[in-house]
């Protein structure tokens, strides 16, 4: 196999350096590179300053085949990468007539006004092209001039997504010398990233293909990479690996790439005809936000209630005014009541309650931060209750939450 070609990326924008916006494109960017099998060296950003926007694009150029810069493509004063392209590059840049044309006639079509300043966008480097772009009016540019490639793309993403996975995928997989790297992730919950270690040890110091372990709330996503001829080649030598993963790893591996635990949850019990119902009181309607984020819920996910307070507890739910009293909001007992409640009062299957105190401030009723029970009702009148004791900030402890209840689940399925 040819050598596979190096790339650079160079964010262009103040804001990103202010911390105004996060620089989301630059992960596709490297995300499809790497897809195209060119390896991507250096991530650099820098702000809305001709000499240091030339600067870091002549160092990039200096050290890579293939420099990749986002934003600062519009009409504006403050946009200057395509001059910059230029300038690093040595090239001058020309009008391309045709489509300042088009650019006229899309402004005059829509009754926009014209100025001259949107001329701008019709200049290109003379050793490069224009990049359509069918969703703004900044068309993208590619440029090959000694040995060296430079594309610059605009900054907003309705434009940049639909190039940088277009054109511009096209043009790095023939760039990349016909290799590519594919990758498959198999995602893991209930166990923790150094027992997945200690049981993928072996695989994950193999050479082809690559093993690698990445911690997420509650769940480990294991990637399994490998480099070929096309996806797929790849594939033939990624799935056996996955499915030893999933062999020695069992129930836990919920699912691969983009399935998340809430898909296969429902997934799971719209094959055994089952229904859900939610009872929440910390996670405040985080796990119904999570499940009906799935495609189709709603032949699985009867509703939830968010009774938060001790009042709402007892109107929506029903639940025993004595039994609130004796243990408090926050006690297996009144999990376990909110989720029996919930179930009969949605005739649901399932039913998940959870309620506990996820600070900051101060304890409840004698109850400590990070303190918090999840319920599950079953369709066979069984109830399990579980206790964790959560750290972290409020944040961290609903989400915590919101992933113990739905492994929970997972898991007695
Ligand atoms: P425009 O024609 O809108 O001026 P542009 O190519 O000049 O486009 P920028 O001005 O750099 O692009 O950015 C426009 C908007 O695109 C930004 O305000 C931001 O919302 C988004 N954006 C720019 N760069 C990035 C990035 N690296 N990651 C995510 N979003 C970005
Ligand atoms: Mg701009």
């Amino acid at each position: 196999m040819e050598a596979p070609r190096t790339a650079e990326i160079v964010s262009v924008g103040t804001e990103l350096l202010l911390g105004q916006i996060i620089d989301t494109h630059a992960a596709t960017m490297a995300r499809v590179l790497a897809e195209c099998g060119i390896g991507c060296q250096r991530r650099a950003t820098v702000g809305d300053n001709f000499a240091r926007i030339v600067d870091t694009f002549k160092a990039a150029l200096s050290r890579s085949d293939i420099v990749i810069a986002i934003g600062g493509l519009g009409p504006t004063n403050d946009d200057l990468t395509r001059e910059a392209m230029a300038e690093a590059m040595g090239d001058e840049l020309v009008f391309e007539e045709a489509y300042a044309e088009e650019l006229k006639a899309w402004f005059a079509a829509r009754n926009y006004t014209w100025v001259e300043r949107n001329n701008k966008q019709a200049m290109r480097p003379k050793h490069g092209r224009m990049i359509p772009n069918p969703n703004g009016t900044a068309p993208g540019l590619i440029a090959e001039k000694d040995g060296k490639v430079m594309i610059a793309l605009p900054g907003p993403k309705g434009e940049f997504d639909p190039m940088a996975e277009g054109s511009v995928r096209e043009y790095l997989q023939s760039a990349g010398g016909g290799t590519i790297i594919a990758s498959r992730t198999v995602r893991i919950c209930g166990i923790g990233e150094s027992a997945v270690d200690e049981i993928l040890g072996d695989l994950m110091a193999q050479e082809s293909p690559t093993v690698a372990p990445y911690a997420q709330t509650g769940e480990v996503h294991v990637r399994v990479t490998a480099r070929a001829r096309s996806k797929e080649e790849a594939m033939q030598e990624i799935v056996p690996v996955c499915d030893e993963i999933q062999k020695r790893l069992g129930k836990p591996v919920y699912g691969f790439d983009l399935e998340t635990l809430e898909s296969a949850i429902l997934s799971e019990l719209e094959r055994r005809g089952e229904t859900l119902a939610l009872a929440e009181s910390v996670t405040g309607g985080g796990i119904g936000r999570r499940v009906t984020g799935v495609p189709g819920a709603s032949k699985v996910f009867s509703g939830g209630v968010v009774t938060y307070t001790v009042e709402t507890k007892k109107q929506l739910l029903g639940i025993d005014p004595d039994l609130l009293a004796e243990h408090g909001p926050v006690s297996p007992e009144v999990a376990v009541a909110m989720a029996t409640a919930v179930q009969q009062k949605f005739t649901a299957g399932y039913a998940l309650a959870t309620t506990g105190n996820a600070g900051p401030t101060s304890d409840v009723d004698g109850k400590p931060v990070g303190l918090c029970y999840v319920a599950l009702a079953k369709p066979d009148g069984s109830v399990e209750v579980n206790e964790h004791k959560l750290r972290g900030i409020r944040e961290d402890i609903r989400a915590r939450l919101e992933q113990f209840a739905l492994l929970k689940l997972w898991l007695s399925l």
